[in-house]
């Protein structure tokens, strides 16, 4: 089977790839991937070879947003048939852990996650034709939804378990900073939960568009017109939680004053190490916490939009076929056109559908 592989940055290839799995145990099933999204970590692969202390050692396939179509399934396997349509859950936690036995399996101390270079070997990802999966990591999606929101999944679940860090949203006013996928993601599950109004910041038109179109009120190009934000920096600050997604120590740093007292700060996206405010934050009694990755919230993913709670098409930029990956992450690259790019892992139609 052929496979999208990083070797080295810059280095991408579509090329042949071993299975690793030959034959279907009893309860797995053999899907037929068909859509992959391209997400920031494929990207620093991409373009550093990696991040944080996090490096390719080896060549990797990429990928862990996807989705495909049943092939076959082993005989304990009844309530999926081939032809279904499934989004692929890329982890697989051990079970057995301290963080697993509490049931914070997003914390397993032994995960394979695919598509990552976290642990040695590297756990290959899923940019590839077809895959073996246990049946527990597979979910059945409604008739009618495409396999490229189906592939949304993943990133889905990542904003879900976000919002959930957050606490109670109802009526409460939103920051969501950077709007790239997961922040477009974030706005759509903070609406779920109730937020009243969401203010979106980024640096690029293309970027609080879509952050618009998916429901944000005010939406701040803090690369040029930051002194929009002075009505949210007024008395002591007027935002109540501040999802940062874009990474950016910059960013961080010009949305934490917005915040109220005992106001909370999600910190989503990765980035570097950056200087806080010690004096805003003891005085104001800030809350910083992180969120990583997600658990249950595959599930609800697949649930919100198998029943089109939710219709995340729109954030669709573009799809390439599998053969032209390079072309596919230099476009996921350029922020000022882009919010999710995926690939067409079938290959079977070469036409680019672009919108
Ligand atoms: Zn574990």
């Amino acid at each position: 089977m052929r496979a999208v592989v990083i070797h080295a940055p810059h280095d991408l290839r579509v090329e042949e790839f071993p299975a690793a799995e030959e034959n279907i145990g009893p309860r797995d099933v053999r899907v037929r991937i068909a859509s992959g999204g391209i997400c920031g970590s494929d990207l620093h692969y991409f373009h550093q070879g990696g991040f944080g202390t996090v490096r390719i050692r080896e060549p990797m396939a990429l990928g862990h947003e996807v989705a495909g179509h049943v092939e076959a399934v082993g005989t304990a396997v009844h309530d999926l048939a081939p032809g279904d349509l499934v989004a692929v859950n890329p982890s697989v936690p051990c079970g057995q852990c301290p963080s697993c036995r509490r049931g914070e399996r997003n914390h397993c101390e032994d995960m394979k996650f695919n598509g990552s270079a976290m642990r040695f070997p590297h756990v290959q990802g899923m940019f590839r034709e077809n895959m073996i999966v246990a049946q527990e990591r597979v979910f059945r999606m409604a008739a009618g939804v495409s396999a490229g929101e189906a592939a949304l999944c993943e990133p889905f679940a990542v904003a879900l378990h976000a919002v959930r860090q957050a606490g109670e949203l109802t009526g409460k006013t939103v920051l969501v900073s950077g709007c790239g996928p997961i922040g477009v993601l974030v706005i759509v599950a903070a609406r779920l939960a109730g937020a009243k109004r969401i203010v979106a910041t980024d640096i690029t038109e293309h970027s609080l568009a879509m952050a618009a179109r998916f429901g944000a009120r005010d939406c701040v190009n803090v690369a040029t017109g930051a002194a929009d934000l002075a009505p949210f920096l007024e008395g002591r600050g007027r935002i109540d939680v501040c999802f940062e997604c874009s990474g950016n120590a910059g960013a961080t740093l010009a949305v934490i004053g917005t915040l109220k007292p005992k106001g909370r700060m999600v910190l989503v996206g990765l980035g570097g190490d950056c200087q806080m405010p010690m004096n805003q934050i003891v005085a104001k009694e800030l809350i910083l916490c992180g969120t990583f990755r997600f658990d249950e919230e595959f599930a609800l993913a697949a649930d919100l939009i198998s029943r089109r709670t939710v219709d995340l098409s729109p954030m669709i930029s573009a799809t390439y076929p599998m053969d032209e990956a390079a072309e596919a992450f230099a476009h996921a690259s350029d922020r000022k056109r882009a919010t999710k790019v995926q690939l067409d892992l079938v290959g079977r139609h070469h036409n680019r559908q672009a919108s």
